[in-house]
């Protein structure tokens, strides 16, 4: 049975669609889906409202830095060797994926979910812990989080009070010393050595202060990129047991190492003294907002209730397509790929610092991951440097910032998942700036 239509209705509907760019009228032919409707990866652009500015201050904070690094992205001259962003390149398939995740399970996705996340998701990821790392979790152990630096708040919100004192490493994740900063932490900062940090030192502080926890980043470490030892991770655990302290293992590079790594802390854990982070943001794309954290015993119903507290649950969405990409079997796929490009640029950085640095300034080789840590002389003016790198497009992280009481040693640190031609390009100029300040 055929429906009447006005004929006035219809040319109203097309002047809506138009008005909202959707379609175009062209005279005599009629309307024309417009192009950009057609592609589906049709924005790769960001838009702003904001003027794009190249930083003239030179990070001061862990916010600075990180607005920064926006302001970066939105600049292509800018070669921003400051930030913590992964560069994801071979994710074409990614907007297929989400639309199948988004029509297959609709009927979940548009509701209220469990504040521990989708239990399909959880259970790939206790899967992937076990076979990857040996780390035997069940979807009972998994908590999904708004990316690892919910995890973050949530464990130091669990552990600690204000005026409590924590371990760090020294230096360590600028961004978690900006949350324990707020809390009202005080923060030990313990020296970080090529096989982790002091465990001599850390004996000491573990019993002379009764830290409430001890925060590391056990691989790929942020920033310096050491892996701690395998015979390092068992004192540390005997350590922890010893003196009842709780770890707290940040994982999130895990995924980027080119050689495998030694296994999780949270592997060696007898006492459920360890809560375990990881994250899609590196291995796959941070804007996705999809963590975990692995914890268990009495812990693990407290912390869901606590992510319930603070924003109930991740998005249905994301945990979905997070889902999807892993049963398609593209994630594997893409780690391989990513593990190739970031090993290339790892290498070019490092042979460009050998051909441009002067002689006096040391860096880690690490195995992975993003970061490549370099320490200069005592004397280097790290400001000049920094603000004189800036004025040339080419972003340095101020290295202050990764030091618990903002001091250390001058230093900062190179995001290595560049273009081969920027890292070229930036490594160059910094060389020539270095060279100037440390003839
Ligand atoms: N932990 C470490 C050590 C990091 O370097 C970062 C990001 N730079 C995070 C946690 C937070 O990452 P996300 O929230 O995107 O998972």
């Amino acid at each position: 049975e055929s429906v009447q239509v006005n004929k006035l209705t219809v040319i109203e509907a097309y002047s809506v669609l138009e008005a909202d760019g959707l379609v175009s009228a062209k005279q005599g032919a009629g309307y024309f889906v417009n192009n950009a409707m057609l592609s589906p990866e049709r924005s790769s652009t960001l838009e702003t409202d904001q003027e794009v500015v190249i930083p003239s201050k030179w990070g001061e904070s862990f916010f600075d830095q990180y607005m920064d690094s926006l302001q970066a992205q939105l600049h292509p001259d800018v070669i921003d060797f400051t930030s913590g962003f992964p560069r994801p390149s071979g994710l074409e398939d990614l907007a297929k994926i989400a639309r199948r995740a988004m029509t297959q399970v609709a009927d979940v996705l548009f509701s209220y979910d469990f504040p521990q996340g989708q239990f399909t998701l959880r259970k790939q990821v206790a899967q992937m812990l076990a076979w990857k790392l040996g780390l035997e979790a069940s979807a009972d152990n998994l908590i999904i989080t708004n990316g690892s630096k919910q995890a973050l708040s949530l464990a130091f919100q669990y552990y600690l009070r204000a005026g409590d004192w924590v371990i760090v490493e020294c230096p360590t994740y600028h961004g978690a010393i900006a949350i324990l900063e707020k809390m009202g932490i005080k923060v030990i900062g313990i020296p970080m050595q090529n096989d982790g940090m002091n465990l001599e030192l850390l004996h000491q502080y573990l019993r002379s202060h009764q830290p409430k926890l001890i925060y590391t980043v056990s691989t790929l470490h942020n920033p310096t990129g050491i892996t701690t030892s395998q015979s390092h991770r068992r004192e540390l655990i005997s350590l922890a047991e010893k003196y009842n302290c709780p770890i707290l293992e940040d994982n999130a590079y895990e995924g980027l190492n080119f050689e495998p790594a030694p296994a999780p802390l949270k592997v060696l854990d007898r006492s459920d003294l360890v809560t375990y982070i990881g994250t899609f943001s590196k291995s796959l794309m941070p804007g996705l907002r999809v963590g975990y954290m692995v914890s268990t015993g009495k812990h693990y119903q407290a912390l869901v209730e606590l992510k319930l507290l603070h924003d109930l649950h991740v998005s249905t969405v994301t945990q979905a397509i997070a889902s999807e990409y892993i049963a398609s079997g593209h994630y594997r796929r893409h780690l391989n790929h990513l593990r190739t490009i970031n090993h290339q640029r790892h290498d070019r950085m490092l042979q460009a610092m050998e051909q441009h640095f002067p002689s006096s300034v040391r860096w880690t080789v690490p195995n992975g991951g993003l970061f490549i840590w370099v320490q200069l002389p005592n004397h280097t003016p790290m400001q000049i440097v920094g603000q004189e790198a800036a004025a040339q497009q080419v972003l340095i992280g101020r290295g202050k910032l990764f030091f618990p009481d903002g001091q250390g040693y001058p230093a900062f640190r190179l995001n290595f998942s560049q273009s081969l031609e920027d890292i070229d390009r930036g490594i160059a100029i910094l060389g020539n700036i270095l060279k100037q300040h440390l003839a």
